[in-house]
């Protein structure tokens, strides 16, 4: 089948009681069993039938067989939020006396799981620059368990040679790891250009509009001992599985993120090149414009799409606060991927808390706003933008 038919016609894992259509909500915790044998199995993971809801739950455990469906993974596991998602992920490939090499570009709260809470725990994260392999090469060690990188990352829309970037991480026999979040699992597929574990926050695409935080790890199965150990150790003891109402909310999201998505591209590439005529506004950068330094490298790897989210770079930090303050119908939010259009000043909001050298150094610059397009009719977005710049 095609993908948006597995988005909409996977079937159920148990055929419903009632002849549901849409995959139920089990707001349920507890599951009886006929015996005490197949309660053991249950409970030792010889069966995949739910035991408890913190690890296992019908509603949450449908939308990852979709996306198991959908993506070719070995395993997909729910979690409560991307930073879940990328917490877990990092906590079971990681130990003390280990060291993560990741971009000095990502988002701010990866950033700081990285930078301050793994070093507390004896893991350390060498952080360079991944579009220079050669100094990919030089980072990781013996110590190394894996390249983390965001595929476009947020806010310096900076793209990194995934395929290169496996080679070497596979020489070692180490994971590469890729938060996918900026661009839909279902557009690309992360595992033909060498990806071996992606990371999603499902709050953006898959929540269908901002309705629920959510992630994803979704696992190609190279690594059983990664498999074991989120599975068997930070699911259960960690207790950041996603809810059932979020599954279900999400569920719906995935089956209609096709129409969604094309619709929000197609925004993307009209307002940009709406900006780019626009006096006051000193550039305009999108993985999706031709001159673009990484359009050719984004076309190649995510397809014929570049994902939602674009920044514009203004004279100052006081014209950006200007025109923030002047937006009458573009939201001042932070989120991605939202039904509404957002703009946010990265430099004072989700990296404020960071000093001015930790900025400089992740390149996260005053003089940027970023930008989230959504499903509005993108002629007032633009007509917002002319009256904010004046
Ligand atoms: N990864 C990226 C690239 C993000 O932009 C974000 C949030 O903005 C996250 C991860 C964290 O996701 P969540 O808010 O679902 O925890």
């Amino acid at each position: 089948m095609k993908k948006q038919t597995i988005a909409i016609d996977t079937p159920f894992q148990k055929s419903d009681a009632y002849g549901a259509l849409s995959m139920p909500v089990y707001h349920t915790l507890a599951y009886e069993f006929a015996d005490a044998d197949v309660m053991s199995d249950a409970f030792c993971g010889r069966i995949e039938e739910p035991d408890y809801s913190r690890v296992m739950n019908p509603t949450v455990n449908y939308l990852e067989l979709k996306i198991k469906a959908l993506t070719g993974a070995d395993r997909v596991t729910a979690m409560s939020s991307g930073m879940a998602a990328i917490s877990g992920t990092l906590i079971s490939l990681a130990e003390q006396g280990k060291n993560v090499v990741a971009s000095r570009h990502m988002f701010g709260n990866t950033y700081s799981l990285l930078t301050k809470t793994l070093p507390r725990f004896g893991v350390t994260t060498h952080l360079c620059d991944l579009t220079n392999l050669d100094e990919v090469r030089r980072a990781v060690d013996a110590d190394t368990c894996c390249i983390f990188l965001e595929i476009i990352t947020n806010p310096q829309l900076e793209v990194a040679d995934l395929t290169a970037l496996a080679e070497i991480a596979h020489a070692h026999n180490i994971p590469l790891v890729a938060d996918t979040t900026a661009i839909p699992f279902t557009e690309f597929c992360a595992h033909e250009l060498g990806v071996d574990i992606e990371v999603v926050s499902t709050t953006k695409y898959l929540s269908g509009g901002a309705t629920s935080l959510g992630g994803m790890v979704i696992d190609y199965g190279g690594f059983p001992e990664f498999a074991r150990r989120l599975h068997d150790e930070m699911l259960f003891n960690l207790g950041a599985y996603m809810t059932p109402h979020v599954a279900y909310m999400q569920n719906l999201g995935l089956e209609n993120l096709r129409a969604r998505y094309d619709l929000q591209v197609r925004n993307t590439v009209y307002l940009v090149n709406a900006l780019r005529q626009m006096e006051g506004i000193k550039s305009v950068n999108y993985v999706g414009l031709p001159d673009n330094p990484y359009y050719e490298l984004a076309q190649r790897q995510f397809g014929k799409t570049a994902g939602c989210m674009f920044t514009i770079d203004l004279e100052s930090k006081e014209a950006c606060f200007r025109f923030i303050n002047n937006l009458k119908l573009v939201h001042r939010a932070t989120n991605l991927f939202d039904n509404r259009t957002l703009a946010i000043h990265p430099a004072s909001t989700i990296f404020g808390p960071f000093s001015d050298e930790q900025r400089a150094a992740m390149d996260v610059l005053d003089t940027t706003i970023r930008i989230s397009v959504g499903l509005e009719d993108m002629d007032d977005i633009i007509e917002d933008f002319r009256q904010a710049l004046l």
